[in-house]
C-alpha cells in the first residue's frame, strides 16, 4: 500500500467516502511534489520534451502578438505548470531574436520542478497560484497544465465517489459517466480576468475535445502505460481530457477575447512548423531524421495532432495570435 494509500483510506474511514475530484486532487499534488514525471525514465513525454520546434515556435507565435499590440514594454512571460523548463527556455529563445525579453513568471506547486525549472531558466519567480502575477500584459503559456487539474464525475446525476474496499479503495458507482471540472474553469477566468484587466494573450494547449460531451476520460499513466485508477494512488499521473468549450465559455464570461479551438497539428504547421523542421535539418545534417520525425509526431493525425488542441485567449485591445484562423 503506497503512503498515500494509507492516508486516504484513513481519510474515508474517519470522513466518509471522498468526490473523484478530492482523489484527483489528493493523488496529483502528491505526485508531483514527490518527482520529476517526464521523459523516458519518467511515466509521460510532452511536446516540448520532443521537439524544440514547440517551444520556439510557442515563442514566436507571443512574440508576433506582442509586436503587433505594439510592443509594449513591461509584458510578462508567465507559464503554469513549466514542468522541466524547456517549453519556456526554447520559447524565450525564440523572443529573443524578435527583441522580446520579459521577465518570467512560473505558476509551479511542485518542489522538484520548481529546482529543474530553474535550472532551466535563470532569472524566474515562483507563485503558487496567479493571484500574485504583477498587474501588467502577460504572454502566458499553459501546455498539459488543466488536464492534470481534478474533475468531479458523474453517474445519473450522482457525484461519483471513492469508497474504502477489502485491501484498496474502490468507486461507490459505475454507469454512464460524465464530467466536469471547475478548477480548470475557476483557473480559464483567473487567466481570463487578468487578460480583460491587463492586456496580453493566453496559449493553452492539451488533449481533450473541442465540444462538451458526456463521457468518462480520466486516465492514470506510469511507465508510459496505462494503469488502474485506484491502483497506486500517488505514484501515477491521473489526468483528464479538456472539455475546451466548457474553459472557453468560462473564459469568455470573465471578459477575455477566444479564438476558435485548433487542432494541435494544423496550429503548429500554420505557425510554420515545415520550414522550422527544414531549417534544423540543414543547419544539423545527422538530426535531419530526428527533426522530421518529431514534426510528424506532434502533428500527424494518429498521433498528437488531433488529440491535442490548441485555443487562444487574449485581451479585446490586444489582437489574436497566429494560427487561430477558422
Ligand atoms: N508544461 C510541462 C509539464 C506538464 S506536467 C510540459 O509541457 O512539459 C503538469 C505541470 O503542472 C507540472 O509542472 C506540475 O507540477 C504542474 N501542476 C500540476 N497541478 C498544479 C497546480 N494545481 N498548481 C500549479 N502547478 C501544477
Amino acid at each position: 500500500m503506497t503512503p498515500l494509500e494509507r492516508a486516504l483510506r484513513d481519510r474515508i474511514l474517519s470522513e466518509g467516502p471522498i468526490t473523484v475530484e478530492a482523489y484527483m486532487h489528493a493523488c496529483n499534488g502528491y505526485y508531483y511534489a514527490t518527482r520529476d514525471p517526464l521523459g523516458a525514465a519518467g511515466d509521460f513525454t510532452t511536446a516540448p520534451e520532443i521537439s524544440q520546434m514547440f517551444g520556439e515556435l510557442v515563442g514566436a507565435c507571443l512574440a508576433d502578438c506582442w509586436t503587433r499590440a505594439g510592443k509594449p514594454a513591461d509584458a510578462a512571460y508567465v507559464e503554469l505548470g513549466p514542468g522541466r523548463g524547456t517549453l519556456a527556455a526554447d520559447a524565450l529563445r525564440a523572443m529573443r531574436s524578435s527583441g522580446l525579453e520579459p521577465p518570467v513568471h512560473f505558476i509551479e506547486t511542485s518542489p522538484v520542478l520548481r529546482k529543474a525549472q530553474a535550472g532551466a531558466v535563470a532569472g524566474a519567480s515562483w507563485h503558487d497560484d496567479l493571484s500574485s502575477i504583477p498587474a501588467v500584459p502577460v504572454l502566458l503559456v499553459a501546455n498539459e497544465f488543466l488536464d492534470a487539474l481534478p474533475v468531479r464525475q458523474f453517474v445519473g446525476g450522482l457525484e461519483r465517489k471513492v469508497i474504502a474496499a477489502a485491501g484498496g479503495l474502490a468507486f461507490d458507482r459505475d454507469g454512464v459517466i460524465s464530467e466536469d471540472s471547475p478548477a480548470r474553469n475557476a483557473a480559464a477566468a483567473q487567466v481570463a480576468s487578468h487578460l480583460a484587466a491587463n492586456g496580453g494573450v493566453a496559449l493553452i494547449i492539451d488533449y481533450g475535445y473541442s465540444k462538451s460531451a458526456p463521457g468518462d476520460t480520466l486516465q492514470a499513466v506510469r511507465g508510459h502505460r496505462f494503469a488502474p485508477l485506484l491502483d497506486k494512488p500517488g505514484e501515477q499521473d491521473l489526468t483528464a481530457h479538456v472539455d475546451f468549450e466548457s474553459v472557453a465559455t468560462a473564459a469568455r464570461e470573465a471578459g477575455a477575447s477566444v479564438t476558435p479551438v485548433a487542432m494541435q497539428g494544423q496550429w503548429l504547421e500554420r505557425l510554420g512548423i515545415a520550414a522550422r523542421a527544414e531549417a534544423l535539418a540543414r543547419a544539423h545534417p545527422a538530426r535531419a531524421k530526428e527533426a522530421e520525425s518529431a514534426r510528424k509526431r506532434l502533428c500527424d493525425a494518429d498521433q498528437m495532432g488531433e488529440l491535442f488542441k490548441a485555443i487562444a485567449f487574449h485581451s479585446p485591445k490586444w489582437p489574436a495570435p497566429a494560427g487561430f484562423e477558422p
